[in-house]
């Protein structure tokens, strides 16, 4: 089959290599937010399609016979042009969205609706893991009472808004003694993120739990 991947995600990745290998005409295709991402099986596409529009050319042009949305699950506008354009153009949609992470015994969570909500959640003086997308962070600006520890895979294009903050450049660890060690030596008492249910972030989580560190979660 022809089949286009909307990616962006380590899922995505691995569900194109065990497609390619099936004997199928895999594109994945990537938003381009990631400077260098990581090599995929079958072809690569980046960049937007040009809304739903765009996407229902692409779909036609290049014949794509299944769609499948595999994108971050916060990652909201792509995967709703999916739907729409995957309708109009008369092609099958299949989502995969991965669960989000369940709460378990000894978490301190705060759970919020969005980030405006978790940026009001932080009290003075707080010094805090920002586990987010550099797309979201001027958002935090206006907290220059609070220290925030920025985890990106980038170094960013321009200065951070914020006020008070260090990056710290690379991929999450998936060992939580490694992300305890991180929120222990840079003296972090709260982390902010949102419910992404990735197992390769989960690690974080799991120090948080065991250091009785609150963690503002924003939910799916
Ligand atoms: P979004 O808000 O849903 O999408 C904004 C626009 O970016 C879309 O309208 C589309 O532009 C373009 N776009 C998004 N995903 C695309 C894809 N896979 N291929 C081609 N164009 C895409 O998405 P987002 O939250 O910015 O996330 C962008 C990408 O990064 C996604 O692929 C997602 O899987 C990945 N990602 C996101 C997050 C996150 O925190 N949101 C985390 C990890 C990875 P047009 O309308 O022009 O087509």
């Amino acid at each position: 089959m022809k089949i286009l991947i909307l990616g962006g995600t380590k899922e995505a990745a691995k569900l194109a290599g065990e497609l390619v290998e099936d004997g199928h005409d895999v594109t994945s295709s990537l938003a381009g937010r990631t400077k260098e991402p990581n090599p995929i099986k079958g072809d690569t596409r980046i960049g937007g399609f040009g809304g739903v529009t765009g996407l229902i050319s692409y779909l036609q042009e290049n014949r794509i016979e299944l769609l499948i949305d595999c994108t971050h699950p916060f990652a909201k506008q792509i995967s709703a042009n999916a739907i729409e354009a995957a309708k109009a153009a008369n092609v099958n949609l299949e989502t995969r969205t991965r669960e989000p992470w369940q709460k378990h015994e000894g978490d301190h969570w705060i759970e919020v609706q969005n980030l405006e909500e978790a940026r009001d959640e932080l009290p003075k003086n707080a010094r805090v893991l920002l586990a987010l997308g550099s797309q979201y962070i001027d958002l935090f600006k206006t907290r220059d009472d609070v220290f925030f520890l920025v985890r990106m895979v980038d170094q960013p294009d321009k200065e951070l808004p914020l006020p008070n903050h260090q990056i710290l450049l690379g991929m999450p660890s998936r060992d939580w003694q490694e992300e305890q060690d991180l929120l222990k030596s840079n003296t972090i008492t709260h982390i902010v993120c949102r419910n992404s249910g990735s197992s390769g972030a989960y690690a974080k989580i799991e120090a948080a739990r065991n250091m009785n560190i609150p963690v503002i979660m924003v939910s799916r």
